[in-house]
């Protein structure tokens, strides 16, 4: 790649064309997790699709590797990479909602919190995550769970069509008639067949919702554990919550004599009727009485930017995922013994439920396949110290190690690191095979590589 070639590059963008040394390339090769640190060659920070197509036949005539970057959060930084070039959707911020058919148009580089704040004067949401920062791109390959899951399915079971920049540089649809074999993949397959520059989601009526944080005392995380299990297995599917293990931060919302305490907690989400949610959470509240109690009528875009601040960019953090089918007696005895040894105050473990409208869909309907399980584990060590990644990683990993066995198999891909290609396999099951077809029609020199890698059959 000589200085003329980027000179051609920068000439054919309306967006910013950024190089080592120039002013904004630290802050622009920064992601989420702090723990990486690459430098690419080139970033395109693109302005519009023909910035994106411009890029895309860059990056296949010089052959360069190719990094594509929506929100930035992955864990193991897949919207960045050492040398080649990084495609920066960030400024494709688009959002036009449709109230008359409930579907919402969300151009590539748009973040969750983003969406929430168009859709809610609506009366309206995308089911999502459960933190607003997260990029929709990213999340929306890989899956998408999230508080409305139970309620409406995954982020990919809400998605109607993708505009999307293939591998040759074609602007093309792909939804359910159009490139229906790419529109299976996209709803899963992560970021492997192109550049998605627009998503179209159909959305739901969501209005002010009854939810929050419950914390119980570490010791009483198995009874905690159990409950939960029965209730979520059984409970209507207008209530969500996910479990998980935390430490008490030390800020002025909880009161001083838990800070740093370890607790169990739910966080939950009911979107029924508000004048039933106190008989909907009394058996809830009955079964143990919670050590700290912040449930109750809350904005869905205040729920679903409830930890945003806990956990800002710049941390450093490590994850390991699995799908569960069932929670038993032997590997709730294991999670509280991690539980226990969490390495630092950010750290965590949550269990997301993938039951009710999320678990109806086939398992080859989409290219995510755990279907039938019941719950998403997710591990993760964080921490703002380097210094402390090793007892982090270690953590992390014997934790997954030792409940690994009872799991379903594979784990979500948008909550693993870089971890080779027998867990991505692992990831899709069956739909791999269908994958690698797809993958072979649409990038057969595999240029979108950087991601949790399909490769071609
Ligand atoms: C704090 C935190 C909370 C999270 N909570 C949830 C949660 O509740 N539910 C959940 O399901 N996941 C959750 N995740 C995981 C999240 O889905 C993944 O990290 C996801 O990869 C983030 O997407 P992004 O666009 O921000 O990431 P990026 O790092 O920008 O990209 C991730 C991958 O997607 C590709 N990609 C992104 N946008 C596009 C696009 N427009 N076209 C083509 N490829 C693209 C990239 O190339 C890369 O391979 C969370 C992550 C974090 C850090």
């Amino acid at each position: 790649m000589t200085e003329t070639d980027i000179q051609d590059l920068r000439a054919k963008l309306r967006g910013e064309l950024i190089a080592p040394g120039d002013a904004s390339y630290d802050a622009a090769r920064k992601v989420y997790n702090a723990m990486i640190d690459r430098r690419p060659a080139l970033i395109a920070r693109c302005a519009d699709v023909a910035d994106v197509m411009a890029s895309v036949n860059f990056a296949s005539e010089k052959n360069l590797l190719l990094a594509v970057r929506g929100g930035g959060h992955n864990g193991p930084g897949l919207g960045v990479c050492d040398g080649g070039l990084v495609i920066d959707l960030s400024r494709l911020k688009g959002i036009r909602v449709d109230q008359k058919n409930r579907t919402v148009r969300v151009e590539g580089g748009c973040l969750w919190g983003e969406v929430d704040h168009a859709t809610a004067p609506f009366g309206l949401a995308v089911p999502s995550g459960f933190i607003s920062t997260t990029g929709v791109g990213g999340l929306t390959l890989g899956g998408g769970i999230g508080y409305l899951s139970r309620r409406n399915g995954l982020t990919i079971d809400n998605l109607r069509g993708v505009d999307i920049v293939l591998a040759d540089g074609r602007l093309v649809t792909a939804s359910a008639d159009e490139n229906a074999d790419l529109f299976w993949a996209v709803r899963g397959g992560g970021g492997n067949f192109g550049v998605i520059t627009s998503f179209l989601f159909q959305a739901s009526p969501v209005g002010p919702v009854y939810g929050g944080p419950m914390f119980w005392p570490l010791e009483k995380g198995a009874e905690v554990m159990r409950f939960w299990r029965d209730f979520i297995l059984k409970a209507p599917e207008d209530i969500n919550g996910w479990f998980g293990f935390a430490t008490v931060p030390p800020v002025p919302m909880f009161p001083a004599e838990h800070h740093l305490k370890k607790v169990a907690l739910v966080t939950w989400c009911y979107t029924g009727d508000p004048a039933k949610a106190d008989e909907v959470f009394k058996p809830i509240r009955q079964f143990s009485p919670p050590l700290m109690d912040f449930c109750g009528p809350i904005p869905f875009p205040v729920l679903q930017s409830l930890f945003d601040g806990l956990y800002p960019a710049g941390l450093q953090w490590y994850w390991k995922a699995d799908f569960f089918k069932e929670l038993n007696e032997t590997t709730i005895g294991l999670h509280m013994k991690y539980a226990e040894r969490l390495p630092s105050p950010h750290s965590t473990m949550h269990l997301y439920p993938i039951n009710g409208a999320a678990g109806r869909v086939g398992k080859g309907d989409t290219a995510f396949s755990f279907r039938e399980a019941k719950f998403a584990e997710v591990v993760v060590g964080v921490d703002p110290d380097p210094a402390n990644n090793p007892r982090l990683i270690q953590w992390a990993k014997d934790y997954w190690l030792a409940l690994h066995p009872f799991s379903a198999g594979g784990g979500y891909i948008n909550m693993m690191m870089d971890e080779g290609e027998d867990n991505v396999k692992a990831a899709y099951r069956d739909n791999y095979a269908k994958l690698a077809a797809v993958k072979s029609k649409y990038d057969p020199g595999n240029l979108f590589r950087v991601n949790q890698n399909v490769k071609p059959a």
